[in-house]
């Protein structure tokens, strides 16, 4: 598409109380300063080519129609080609509410817009004091498919009473309802608990526990494969790392790679899926995925299958070609 990606946080944007696990000023601490329609205006009029506006860290659809009416018109004065993303919750598109809002939505160019859905779990939902139930998140993606919006999904993991099956679930649910034509975005978020949110109380008061990185990085890598088997087009796992996250992170399963971690895990559950006991063929760009950070991938290939580390890597075919995903 040729536009030049602008992320603009706004931490919290419209969202009203705060998910349990949340703290968006701990996540985008220091990626920029109070964001207004005035001044994402001062960025857009120094743009000399098409751009997205991305904005992220808060519940965009809700804070009001004159307020993002505001902020949607200053993509019409960015060059021609010029769209709109941004992050929001998804009963934002439910109801009457969420009927005007798309009308509003239909008047600029939007690029995506990307639902918070951590999970389709209704019990854990209410725990993490999400304001939607899976009817209603399955409404409002009806609504926005229908009216011919691109989405992008903001899935998590390691929630309070959360499975990595009901993870695996939730991807293949949501996979179903994406039009056959179109790639919808996909996002994994590990659950950690962060300093001052109400899930380091549950933590505290040992309510809660969080996987540990090892947990995570299963979690993670099951559901990327699923997300890629029914045709999502996975952009982000993990959290982006900053100062600020690390210090705030408490406990869970944190690592500042864990999107790399996670992706030699879905590499070895796919080579595993496709051939049990190998030989296994991996593309050489894509070999790093079983080779880096001390070798991991090939070490879950291995433990999977019941041999060595060198029996894993002997049963590895490397080509040249051109990997599927
Ligand atoms: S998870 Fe989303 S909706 Fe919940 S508090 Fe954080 S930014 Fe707001």
């Amino acid at each position: 598409m040729g536009r030049r990606r602008i992320a603009f946080f706004v931490p919290h944007m419209g969202c009203g109380r705060k998910c349990i696990y949340c703290d968006q000023n701990a996540i985008t601490r220091g990626a920029g300063g109070h964001v207004t329609p005035e001044t994402v205006a001062d960025v857009v009029s120094a743009q000399r080519s098409p751009v997205e506006l991305c904005f992220f860290g808060g519940s965009f659809a809700r804070i009001g129609t004159p307020r993002m009416r505001a902020f949607l018109d200053v993509v019409c004065r960015a060059p021609e080609g010029s769209a709109v993303t941004f992050s929001s919750y998804p009963g934002d598109f439910d109801g009457d509410t969420g009927l005007e809002t798309i009308r509003v939505l239909k008047n600029y160019p939007i690029a995506t817009i990307e639902l918070g859905i951590p999970t389709l779990d209704p019990v854990v939902l209410k725990i993490c004091r999400r304001d939607d139930d899976p009817a209603a998140i399955m409404r409002a993606i009806e609504r926005i498919r229908g009216n011919g919006f691109h989405l992008g999904v903001q899935m998590m993991a390691g929630l309070p009473r959360q499975t990595a099956e009901s993870v695996t679930r939730d991807v293949k649910t949501l996979g179903s309802m994406m039009p056959d034509d179109v790639a919808w975005h996909f996002r994994l978020y590990p659950c950690l608990v962060l300093r001052g949110t109400e899930l380091e109380r549950m933590y505290r008061r040992e309510e809660y526990e969080p996987l540990s990185l090892e947990e995570g990085i299963r979690a993670g890598g099951a559901a990327i494969l699923e997300a890629e088997r029914v045709g999502f087009a996975v952009i982000r796992v993990g959290l982006t790392e900053s100062e600020s996250l690390k210090k705030s992170v408490v406990a869970g399963p944190y690592h500042p790679a864990f999107g790399e971690l996670a992706m030699s895990e879905k590499r070895a559950l796919s080579l595993r899926s496709e051939n049990p006991d190998g030989p296994w063929t991996i593309e050489r760009r894509v070999l790093s995925q079983l080779t880096g950070h001390g070798g991991r991938g090939i070490r879950r290939l291995a433990e999977m299958s019941g041999i060595s580390e060198r029996e894993a890597r002997d049963r590895l075919v490397v080509t040249a070609g051109f990997p599927s995903r």
